[in-house]
């Protein structure tokens, strides 16, 4: 994890592209920049102006993780900027950001700024360009996010964002009490960054965090809403347990917040890490929700501004839980009553909730094993699997309108009971009431 530190010590060329020289006892780090970072940087540079990589980037790199995205801070103003590339989209320009699109992916250059008052807790009234790089850095959330690189000068941190990345700790830019004024998104961006990065949170940047945390109100659900994701997908989901300790859950869940994250949700969330992070998401998520009822966390979630499929899915993994009415004798390793199941949820709920169960300790693999059986022979669980369509029985004589959806029903049920019945030749004859 703590590559950085590692490096040091090792003094060498060590993967994920971080170079450490040792020149007469001072350290210089060598960030290895993908070609088309390169390319632009250098393109900036040879115009007569600075550029450089910043945030996050930089942080991941020196962490040894591969970054998602790789942003670009320059003294260039944006016209300038979209002068030097034949290809850039105005994303932000009024903030000073233009895209450099190179091989299909989009790169973010933004002119060095400094944000004006903050007006609404969230965002600043104006932005300002600057000449100076140092302003531009001042600006940012933590000293970890703080730092930039340029393949020429190294490593640039005028707040210390090295040794707290070294130590692992989050601390804020300046004073921290300023800071989550200004913004309040940057609390939970804390915990998330805490979370993801199994760093602590420094002394007077928590107090701050507790201080301001009403001002969370100002953030938009939707914000607040993915930092919760991605706190939840971090390696370190059980970290939601800072929103109780700071005393953001509140502003973060609505009305039920005192339920949320209850005493086994830690477990599960633990317990849920799926190959495929969607599903990880939807279980960990169930886990985060579990002290309520479907209808009440399907309500709360979309308060929140989740999606209609995450919410169906979780709420769905919550009406199908072990001991909730609709599935109270269990789950039982028969294949009709599996297929009974599948009607109603369908097969990503159903792999949902095995999972789901998995993650609370259940044993589900004589489940499974059926399941996959049950989806290995075509078994049926739904209308359009069945072998007649509605137009065969309206030919048939059926009259068209309800008595056909009837009769797909009744006669999905027989197959479900039975799967040999799937012919179109036999549901026909039932269908007639031949059989
Ligand atoms: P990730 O992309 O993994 O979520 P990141 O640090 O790159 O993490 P971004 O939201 O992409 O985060 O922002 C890029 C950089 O912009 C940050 O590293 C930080 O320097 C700055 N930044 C982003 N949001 C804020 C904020 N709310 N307040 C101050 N600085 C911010
Ligand atoms: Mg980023």
């Amino acid at each position: 994890m703590r590559m950085l530190r590692k490096a040091r010590q090792v003094n060498g060329l060590l993967g994920q592209g971080i170079l450490i020289l040792m020149d007469e006892g001072s350290t210089k780090i060598k960030i290895e920049l993908p070609d088309d970072v390169r390319f632009i940087l250098d393109t900036i540079r040879h115009a007569g102006y600075e550029a450089c990589v910043v945030g996050g980037c930089v942080r991941d790199s020196l962490l040894g993780k591969e970054p998602e995205d790789w942003d670009i801070t320059t003294s260039a103003l944006p016209l300038q900027i979209k002068s030097l590339f034949k290809n850039t989209v105005d994303t932000g320009i009024k903030h000073g950001t233009v895209m450099v699109i190179r091989s299909k992916r989009g790169y973010e250059v933004t002119t060095y700024r400094i944000d004006g008052e903050y007006i609404d807790g969230r965002h600043p009234e104006s932005v300002e360009f600057t000449p100076v790089l140092g302003e531009d850095l001042k600006r940012r959330d933590f000293t970890i996010n703080a730092l930039a690189y340029d393949p020429e000068g190294g490593i640039v941190d005028l707040f210390g964002g090295i040794p707290d990345l070294e130590n692992g700790i989050i601390r804020a830019v300046g004073d921290p009490c300023k800071r989550f004024e200004e913004d309040a998104l940057r609390i939970m961006r804390a915990v998330r960054f805490s979370a993801q990065l199994s760093f602590d949170i420094e002394e007077n940047t928590r107090a701050a965090i507790s201080q301001f945390a009403p001002n969370l109100k100002m953030v938009s659900a939707e914000r607040k809403r993915v930092e919760l994701e991605k706190t939840i997908c971090s390696d370190n989901p059980a970290h939601v347990c800072e929103y109780r300790k700071l005393g953001l859950s509140e502003y973060i869940v609505p009305d039920v917040w005192e339920r949320c994250f209850g005493e086994g949700s830690a477990a599960v969330m633990e317990a849920a890490d799926d190959a495929d992070p969607d599903k990880k998401k939807l279980i960990r998520l169930a886990a985060f929700f579990m002290e309520l009822g479907p209808e009440e966390c399907a309500h709360v979630m979309r308060k929140m501004t989740f999606d209609n499929r995450s919410r169906d899915l979780v709420s769905g993994i919550l009406r199908f839980r072990s001991g909730s009415p609709e599935t109270q004798g269990g789950l039982e390793p028969d294949a009709p009553g599996i297929r009974k199941l599948l009607v109603k949820t369908g097969r990503e709920l159903f792999e949902l909730i095995l999972a789901f169960r998995e993650a609370c300790g259940e044993d589900m693999s004589a489940v499974r094993g059926v399941y996959e059986q049950v989806i290995r022979q075509g078994d049926a669980f739904s209308i359009t699997m069945l072998d007649i369509k509605g137009d065969d029985l309206i030919e048939a004589g059926i009259p068209k309108g309800r008595q056909v959806g009837e009769t797909l029903n009744m006669l999905l049920d027989k197959v479900v009971e039975d799967p040999e019945l799937n012919k179109k030749e036999t549901l026909l004859m039932i269908a007639r009431g031949e059989l």
